[in-house]
């Protein structure tokens, strides 16, 4: 039977994690390391000059007081007695499309497996509600894991799932949108005249690109879109690499 480590970053009871382990448990063997509680947002941080505890609160259960990343470092090197065949981190309650894939927690777990060679999905629910009904989701990912393990994935490519609240059916493969909120700050004062911002986003309805996740998820479609760890831009590279020559160190100048 194949292993799959289930990770997440909106903490270890989290529901979405939960459905996820029903789904995915006549597939294959589970193990659970996830952060104790929730560290939405966290991207890819680690937790350094700090201990990083962690309990077995279940069998083939850990939780880990750090980090989405942590987690997943702890798992492949210490508390899984094999490499798994597959990571796979969410569900999580709310989508990761646009920028927020750059401060997703649960994506970012899914590139530090992909960084130790290990195929990786992040799966994120398009929305969130107190009624979220992650079953869709969950089977969803139940089918794609099946794929996956059969065919397996590029190496280092983790794969940002994204379902839409009422799904259609339909899955696209896509590629991430540019910027996809505005930022909105709402300016304040504590009781000691302190002034603060407090920050929240809101969503764009217009300049939407069609190929895009944020397109496909308002067309009612699930996003798959593959993410690429190593971000140099090469077109860039071959521009601008003649800067060299102009910002060398003169070894005859003082
Ligand atoms: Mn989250």
């Amino acid at each position: 039977m194949p292993h799959i480590l289930v990770t997440n970053d909106d903490g270890i009871q989290a529901p979405g994690l939960r459905a996820l382990v029903e789904a995915l448990r006549e597939l294959a063997t589970l193990t659970v390391v996830a952060p104790a509680s929730e560290r939405s947002a966290a991207a890819q941080s680690l937790t350094l000059r700090q201990p990083v505890y962690y309990e077995e609160i279940a069998e083939r259960e850990y939780a880990v007081e750090g980090t989405p990343a942590d987690a997943v470092i702890l798992a492949l090197h210490k508390l899984l007695p094999d490499k798994p065949d597959l990571v796979i981190s969410g569900i999580n309650r709310g989508g990761n499309i646009g920028e927020n894939v750059y401060y997703s927690g649960t994506v970012g777990a899914a590139k530090e497996a992909a960084i130790h060679g290990v195929p990786a999905v992040a799966i994120s629910l398009a929305y969130r509600r107190p009624e979220c009904d992650f079953a869709p989701a969950a089977q969803f990912m139940k089918s794609l894991a099946s794929v996956i393990l059969r065919e397996g994935l590029p190496a280092g490519v983790p794969l940002n799932v994204n379902v839409p609240q009422d799904w259609s059916g339909e899955v696209r493969f896509t590629r991430q949108s540019r910027k996809i909120t505005r930022n909105v700050l709402q300016p304040g004062a504590d009781g000691n005249g302190r002034p603060y911002f407090l920050l929240s986003e809101q969503q764009l309805t217009e300049g939407i690109e069609p190929d895009t996740d944020y397109a496909a998820i308002r067309a009612a479609a699930v996003s798959i879109t593959p993410l690429e760890l190593d971000v140099t831009h090469t077109q860039s590279l071959n521009h601008l690499s003649h800067w060299a020559a102009i910002l060398k160190r003169n070894s005859l100048e003082p």
